[in-house]
Formats: structure tokens, sequence, C-alpha cells
């Protein structure tokens, strides 16, 4: 599970094409990074893999079936939304729950699946309190709890840190690699910080206006970068 195939999508905006034809596979447990600078295009692919845009051509494979006749919410893909998505006036338990009450769960099941999300993220001391009672970095677990509960077969990020300060973004980048060596799932994130990508990949797509300049391990991309642009912003010497 969690196997995606972009097979020739492209995507345009009225008569601007922001992603030209692009191919990418991304294999079932892979940690997957797409780097690059702002407006490059990172966002628009992640939500044409969820399906909150849909591709202009070219198809999109996930798990083996033509994602375009699935809907967003059978692709068994779960977004993790920045920290301020959380619901303030529910409780951590809730904001947990919450997809799961969406999908008609019976209480128990509910309560199961909400206690192993929160002791895999650390937050069981914490599952009576509201957001606004929370630390930053506790805030994100929380949202991705909301993720975790749903078992998708892939999790998208998109810049889920960028919010946060400097130090405890480090921590958190650590706290989210962790939890994909602890889940094995398939990981898809989105990032303009070449560190996280550099330390948290198992394979960087480096974007520039919407084309693949390269894809690889960070080791590869350091040591053979492709072109100069890539050399450039993973910063190796060449
Ligand atoms: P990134 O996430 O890498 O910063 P985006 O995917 O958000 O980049 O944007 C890529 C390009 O597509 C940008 O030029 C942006 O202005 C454009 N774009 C994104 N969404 C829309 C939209 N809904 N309508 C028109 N243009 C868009
Ligand atoms: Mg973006």
């Amino acid at each position: 599970m969690g196997q995606i195939t972009l097979n020739q999508i492209t995507k345009s905006f009225g008569d601007v094409q922001v992603i030209p034809p692009l191919d990418l596979e991304i294999n079932e447990g892979e940690f997957v990074v797409f780097v690059g600078p702002s407006g490059c295009g990172k966002s628009t692919l992640l939500r044409l893999i969820a399906g909150l845009e849909d591709v202009s051509s070219g198809n999109i494979t996930i798990d083996g079936r033509n994602a375009t006749e699935v809907p967003p919410a059978k692709r068994g893909l779960a977004m993790v939304f920045q920290s301020y998505a959380l619901y303030p006036h529910m409780s951590v338990r809730k904001n947990i729950a919450f997809p799961l009450r969406m999908a008609g769960l019976d209480k128990a099941a509910q309560k199961a699946k909400v206690e192993a999300a929160a002791s895999v993220l650390n937050l069981t001391d914490y599952l009576e309190r509201r957001p606004g009672q929370l630390s930053g970095g506790q805030r994100q677990r929380v949202a991705i709890g909301r993720a975790i509960v749903r078992e998708p077969s892939a999790f998208l990020f998109d810049e889920p840190l960028s919010n946060l300060d400097a130090a405890l973004r480090v921590n958190m980048r650590l706290e989210i690699s962790e939890l994909h060596q602890t889940l094995k799932t398939t990981m898809i994130y989105v990032t303009h910080d070449q560190v996280e990508a550099m330390t948290m990949a198992d394979k960087i797509v480096v974007l520039q206006a919407g084309f693949i300049e390269q894809v690889g391990s960070p080791l590869e991309l350091y040591h053979t970068p492709r072109n100069k642009f890539v050399a450039g912003f993973i910063g190796s010497p060449k």
C-alpha cells in the first residue's frame, strides 16, 4: 500500500501551465520530499495527488487504481494540515476522533484508535485538553494524530513545520522521522527547506518551475547533482 505513480501529469490554471508533463514513482513505505523554491509547484503537486485539484492531463495511479476514478476521500491518503486547522473548542481527544466520528465509527472503536494514536505521539496525558492549552509542537502532533487514526496508505504533509520556531522545527523533524520508522507508511513531505529534505528523505524530488530537476537519495543529490541548480540548492560544493 502507498504505491503512487504519476504518469505524464500536467496542471494548468487558465493559460498557465504550472506542471509540465511529469512522471514520478513513489514506492510503498518511502519517505519522499518535494523540495524547491516558493512557487515551483510543490503544493499543486501534492494537491493533485490528494485529489484536491484535478490533473489537466495524464493520470495518477494509487495502489493500482486509477485515481481519477476515485474521489479524494476514498484515495486512502491523509493530508496533514498545519496545527491551526484544529478545532479550538474541542478537546484533543475529540479533535483526533473527528474523522472517525465523521466516518460513523462506534464509540468504543473511536476510543481505541484515538488512544493508540495518542500513545504513538506522546499525547496520552493531554487528551482532555483543548488545543489552546498545548504547545506548538503538541498541537502539530494532534494534527498528525488526526491523520493517523484514518490509517492511510500515505501521509501528505505540506510544509507542516513552517509555523514553528527553529528549535521546535528540529524536534518535530525528528519526531516525524521516528513516526515514519514506526508506521512504515509512505510519506510525501513538501518543504522549501533543504535541511529538512536532506535529513528526512529516502528520496528527494527537486522541483523548479514545475519541472523535476532531479530525483535521488540525499547522498546521490549531494555527490552527483545533475546541474548547477540542484548543486546550489542542495548546497554541495560542485
Ligand atoms: P509552491 O507550493 O511550490 O510554493 P504552488 O504549487 O503553490 O507552489 O504554486 C505553483 C504555481 O501555480 C505558482 O505560480 C502559483 O501562483 C500557481 N497557482 C497555484 N494555485 C493556483 C490557483 N488555484 N490558481 C492559479 N494559479 C495557481
Ligand atoms: Mg506551497
